[in-house]
């Protein structure tokens, strides 16, 4: 459905360390999809999916799958984080300890070039500056956009981010994977939407 006044784009981040990370990622995105107050572009929302050794965590963890999302959206950003919170709990969010392993972790990354700071919700995302596994994927998408409080482009931030040690990423598929195992053609369900042919490049 397209709604006309859909005028705001925000990013968001999409993880996953736990149970069937790749099927959940990807029924978070379809639930985006389905929601009627969120648009995701038909050619080009989603960054690649890479996978990433966990940051800034005491216990033991099993790697994440992240990437980033592009989404229009007609809700205010407040609704936009009630509405992700949701679809996290309707996926069996269970939040045990802060930075714990998660099932599915939604967060807002950008809301057009909005700077929010309060208990509830803080946009820029606070931590997302600093890690490469938010701003590689992110620089695919929005490597021009400009972050609002630190004045530098998402690419410029991915490039300072590049060389940190304690991170560890790699990509491991194209942009597909937001609709490979969505789409099954030929079993009567069309693909929800399809990413543009030149985000596809095969993972070399
Ligand atoms: P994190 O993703 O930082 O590890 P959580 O996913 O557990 O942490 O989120 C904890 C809380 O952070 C959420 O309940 C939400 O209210 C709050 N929050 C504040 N700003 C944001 C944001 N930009 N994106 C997502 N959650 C946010
Ligand atoms: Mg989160």
């Amino acid at each position: 459905m397209i709604d006309q006044a859909a005028n705001s784009t925000a990013y968001l981040g999409i993880g996953s360390n736990l149970g069937d990370r790749l099927a959940t990622m990807r029924a978070a995105v379809l639930a985006l999809h389905t929601h009627p107050s969120i648009q995701l572009e038909p050619n080009a929302c989603a960054a690649s999916l890479y996978e990433s050794t966990p940051v800034g965590v005491a216990s033991e963890q099993r790697v994440y799958y992240n990437s980033t999302i592009r989404v229009a959206t007609t809700l205010a950003p407040y609704q936009l984080l009630d509405a992700v919170l949701a679809i996290e709990n309707a996926l069996g969010r269970v939040r045990r300890e802060p930075m714990g392993s998660r099932t599915i972790d939604l967060d807002l990354l950008l809301y057009d070039d909005l700077v929010i700071n309060d208990e509830t919700l803080t946009v820029p995302h606070p931590r997302m500056h600093l890690r490469r596994f938010v701003l590689e994927p992110l620089a695919e998408i929005a490597g021009s956009a400009v972050h609002p409080t630190c004045g530098a482009t998402i690419a410029e931030l991915a490039g300072r981010t590049a060389g940190q040690e304690f991170e560890s990423i790699h990509r491991v598929m194209d942009a597909r994977w937001v609709t490979s195992g969505i789409a099954r053609p030929g079993q009567g369900e069309s693909p929800p939407f399809a990413p543009m042919p030149g985000c596809c490049e095969e993972v070399r």
